[in-house]
């Protein structure tokens, strides 16, 4: 199950990836906290997240169709 998870950072801001595995690590291979907040996948498309607010690498690998870690870690050794 796809869904988003929010890293935190200074100044309260956050920061929106995309995690396929809810124990696991975002697209973007960040490890984030077990215990971070969780957003549906299609408050990503809806009104509920500002654009601003989503990690960049995890918005495109998830916009490319990649689900897993490991998908997109093949996508990176191919367009090396
Ligand atoms: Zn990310």
């Amino acid at each position: 199950m796809v869904a988003l998870k929010a890293e935190y950072g200074v100044r309260s801001a956050v920061r929106w990836h995309v995690v396929p595995d809810l124990d696991g690590a975002a697209l973007c291979r960040r490890l984030l906290s077990p215990i971070a907040e969780m957003r549906p996948i299609a408050d990503m498309t809806q009104d509920g997240i500002e654009p601003g607010q989503l990690c960049q690498p995890c918005l495109a690998a998830y916009e490319d169709g990649v689900t897993t870690v490991d998908a997109w870690s093949e996508t990176v050794a191919e367009t090396d």
